[in-house]
């Protein structure tokens, strides 16, 4: 306990964290994270957490794959580091652009190396419009994202993304990005089906591409099922009307398979999921499990062919793009991913037993609906079942519930009064039984202290 307290006292006094009031973190102290095995974590004082958000939304293979470890330092000894702008490249990120060639959507060959989701997509935002440009349409400028989106915390990250908080702070969107409605129909739905609500939320954006007019708009931007933005998974008819707007009017299609990609879906991507025919995919996370930083965008074979032809370099790309130790853990991530068969076994078993689980938490008296898909699910909590009436709408009581869930030993994410549920894809049936019951405690608890 001691030793927990200095190194508190160490990041209290030094250390500024992201997505968090730094002025009460360092009153509270933060919570060390020591060490991590399969589901679980642990903090210094030798508390053990069931970590049912796999880091954040990424360790998909779970922790403490002694593979990636020994992929990394053998890569580290061979070539730690070298550039790609010389006309230089290196075996690992080759190899991994062939496998996620591979992998992708057969119209999908090429990928461009970043470190992370928010540079994939500030690289995304940069490639659309010299695409265009290329095209000879210099014009079609303005990308289209969603409200609630999460796109990342860059300049064009945060503008594409549609999070009010971040617009807030420092003047975002930039110019030229504009944002629709999102398609959660247990919030915004009233009296529609969801297929009604489907079409309605997507016709948004052909409203809006009429309003701007399609020679200005060069992309629409979505993550196949919101994550951030409270695991929104948009009605069946949602996708194939998008599909049939942008084709109309000529607009890009970006899928952001940041959280989506790599099985989460019980699907390579969500775009296999949802069966979206995508231009350009922003990827990260469950690349590399989370084990070392590495991101990047899939483009379509007419971007990729567009670029190629372009005659001039795209003046745009990272010291550590195709890092060459951060590539080879993503291959072994993804070569642990296809051989033990991890996403068949999610879309077979572990999803749909991770999904009827929860299901039992539904008669719970705070809870208005638990949704999923494969291995993301979301529990709404509510004031009355009914009508959908929210306690305040503030996020206070999402904030509680994640807190006293805590408290029994589980990781939950709360978005507003949501709680996300994002285990690693690993997780075995007597870990879900308990993610399960530790929710269900949580419920209690928090149903408790509204009552008291
Ligand atoms: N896109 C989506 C859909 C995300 O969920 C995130 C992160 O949560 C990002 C992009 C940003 O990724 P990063 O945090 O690696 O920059």
């Amino acid at each position: 306990v001691e030793q927990s307290t200095i190194w508190q006292a160490m990041d209290a006094a030094h250390h500024l964290h992201p997505f968090v009031d730094n002025g009460a973190l360092a009153r509270e102290g933060a919570r060390m994270v020591t060490r991590a095995e399969g589901v679980y974590i642990w903090d210094a004082e030798g508390r053990q957490y069931l970590d049912a958000f796999a880091g954040l939304w990424c360790v998909n293979l779970g922790y403490g794959r002694p593979e990636l470890a020994e992929a990394a330092a053998r890569q580290m000894n061979e070539l730690p580091y070298y550039n790609l702008f010389f006309k230089s490249s290196n075996v690992p990120a080759a190899r991994l652009a062939q496998t996620l060639a591979e992998l992708a959507p057969a119209h999908i060959n090429h990928v461009f190396f970043t470190n992370s989701g928010s540079e994939a997509n500030d690289t995304v935002f940069r490639m659309v419009r010299y695409f265009w440009a290329l095209k000879g349409h210099p014009d079609k400028k303005v990308i289209i994202g969603r409200q609630n989106g999460y796109h990342g915390s860059t300049v064009a990250g945060a503008s594409l993304g549609g999070m009010k908080s971040m617009h807030r702070q420092g003047g975002l969107p930039v110019p030229g990005v504009e944002h629709i409605r999102q398609p959660y129909w247990y919030d915004e739905g009233g009296d529609l089906s969801q297929d009604e609500f489907g079409l309605l939320a997507a016709r948004a954006l052909e409203e809006k591409i009429l309003e701007l007019g399609a020679d200005n708009v060069a992309a629409f931007i979505a993550e196949p099922i919101q994550g951030a933005g409270g695991i929104i998974i948009p009605p069946s008819t949602y996708w194939p009307e998008i599909q049939r707007i942008v084709q109309k009017y000529d607009v890009l299609l970006v899928a952001d398979e940041v959280i989506c990609g790599f099985g989460r879906t019980g699907e390579w991507f969500g775009c296999d999921y949802f069966n979206i025919h995508a231009d350009l995919m922003p990827i990260a996370k469950g690349l590399s499990s989370g084990y070392l930083p590495i991101g990047g965008v899939m483009v379509a074979d007419h971007i990729a062919e567009t670029l190629k032809q372009a005659g001039e370099e795209f003046s745009h790309g990272f010291t550590y793009s195709g890092h060459p130790v951060c590539a080879a853990v993503a291959l072994e991530n993804l070569r642990i991913l296809k051989e033990e068969r991890i996403i068949e076994q999610v879309r077979s078993q572990t999803a749909p037993y991770l999904q009827m689980q929860l299901q039992t938490l539904a008669d719970h008296p705070l809870v208005g609906q638990i949704r999923g898909v494969g291995m993301l699910a979301a529990i709404e909590l509510v004031a009355d079942k009914h009508s959908r009436r929210r306690y305040d709408g503030n996020g206070r009581v999402g904030a509680l519930c994640r807190d006293l869930a805590l408290k029994q030993g589980l990781i939950l994410r709360a978005t507003g009064d949501t709680m996300l549920i994002s285990p690693p894809l690993t997780i075995t049936r007597d870990e879900i039984n308990i993610l399960v019951e530790r929710a269900g405690q949580a419920l209690d608890a928090t149903q408790a202290a509204l009552e008291s």
